[in-house]
């Protein structure tokens, strides 16, 4: 009994090489996108040559198999890394999480040989990737899409538009949702790998954001695009499959995105209330401010173990499903809150640009919309626990 107590690690007990590989990504951030952030939050724009660092560093292939030139590491990795890089700019972690937890998640499942082979390869050296499945009609509804795609010969002619597309900008893959059969409903879905180069597709307007500015939010337009039949992912029709199961392990990694926001939230906090003085001492000598704080991490410490859980369920292969919702619902409200009392501890100082943490502010607020609303992790908790 003992024996077997021992061999399950703390929660938050990292091996060495998950260690090392958060420290170095983490190190990483703070060297290389730090000095960056402000002017890539005014612009709204990655600089390509900090892409070309990330895939340098790894980070763009997290799971992708050796073989195809990926890390061959853990979705438990791509959760360290989306974490490290958010606590610095939840901008580009939310680019990391897309081309890991969605786009390379669905193709390693759902790619057939050939798929993979074109794919992962040029994923893992250089080519950023999307995922599009909302349009304007259809956000928390995801399968009342009206993207269609008619069969011809080989082909499929795609007709529609995609709203919200993180990484439209830079992406050169998009995983696309369209319906073979609107009469179908969600049995008509079929996702789709689009190729920027691709007749008859562009990327549209790019959105200018609250938060996460730096992080490109695009329109897509489908206007007669022929894309080949080998670039069905997964079967016609079971595209609703590739959509939700790939979305379940997303929002892990936004919970992921969330708690790295809250510690980077916290991290300036508590140097800031340590330098700061009033009445004659640092504002982080009043018990009341200590008290905040200490709150703030606790909430932080119980959200970074529903993200770690979530993601070492998944790993395992176990249900993951409410353990999931819970870590992102949780985590995003950790990250408002976090991120508001990082605000409130600088005072004025909180409340301009010229210091960092009004864009934390900004930025949290993302992590209860996307990859599923509160209301609908709400909704799966729900069903997980009423039936
Ligand atoms: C910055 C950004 C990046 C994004 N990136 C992507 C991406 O890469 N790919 C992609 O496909 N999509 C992306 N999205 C889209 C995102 O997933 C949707 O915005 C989100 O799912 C919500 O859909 P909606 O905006 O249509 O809101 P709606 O679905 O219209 O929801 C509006 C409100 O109604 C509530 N609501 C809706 N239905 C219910 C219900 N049944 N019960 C209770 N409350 C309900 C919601 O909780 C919400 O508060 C992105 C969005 C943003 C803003």
């Amino acid at each position: 009994m003992q024996q077997q107590l021992e061999s399950l690690p703390p929660l938050t007990r990292l091996t060495e090489d998950e260690e090392l590989f958060r420290a170095s990504v983490f190190e990483f951030a703070d060297r290389e996108i730090r000095p960056l952030i402000r002017e890539m939050d005014e612009h709204g724009k990655i600089p390509r040559h900090l892409i070309d660092k990330l895939f340098d560093l790894g980070v763009m292939g997290i799971e992708i198999g050796e073989a195809f030139g990926g890390a061959g590491a853990t979705f438990f990795h791509s959760v360290l890394a989306v974490e490290a890089i958010s606590r610095v700019d939840p901008s580009i972690g939310v680019l990391v999480d897309v081309q890991n937890t969605l786009v390379v998640n669905a193709l390693n499942r759902w790619g057939s040989e050939a798929v993979k082979q074109r794919y992962l390869n040029k994923l893992a050296h250089g080519t950023v990737g999307a995922y599009a499945l909302s349009e304007a009609g259809s956000g928390s509804d995801a399968f009342a899409l009206t993207t269609r795609a008619v069969e011809q010969g080989d082909e499929f002619v795609l007709n529609g538009r995609k709203l919200w597309i993180t990484n439209g900008n830079e992406a050169d893959v998009f995983i696309a949702f369209a319906t073979v059969n609107p009469d179908a409903g969600y049995r008509g879905i079929t996702a789709f790998i689009v190729e920027r180069s691709f007749a008859g597709f562009t990327v549209g307007k790019k959105e200018d954001k609250l938060g996460i500015r730096a992080s490109s939010t695009c329109e897509l337009l489908f206007e007669d695009c022929r894309v080949p039949r080998a670039n069905v992912l997964g079967e016609v029709g079971k595209g609703y499959k590739v959509a939700i199961e790939t979305l379940n392990e997303g929002r892990i990694g936004i919970g992921a995105q969330m708690i790295g926001l809250a510690q980077g939230a916290l991290d300036y906090t508590i140097k800031y209330t340590k330098e700061r003085k009033q009445f004659g001492k640092p504002i982080a000598d009043f018990q009341a401010v200590q008290f905040q704080i200490a709150r703030a991490a606790t909430e932080l410490e119980a959200a970074r173990l529903m993200v770690y859980n979530a993601s070492r369920l998944r790993d395992a292969g176990q249900p993951f499903l409410k353990e999931a919702a819970m870590c992102k619902l949780f985590s995003s409200e950790v990250a408002e809150r976090t991120s508001s009392l990082a605000v409130n501890l600088y005072g004025g100082y909180g409340f301009v640009k010229d210091y960092p943490v009004e864009k934390l502010f900004r930025d949290a607020k993302i992590g209860q919309i996307y990859e599923g609303t509160s209301n609908l992790q709400l909704a799966t908790i729900a069903k997980q626990i009423l039936g």
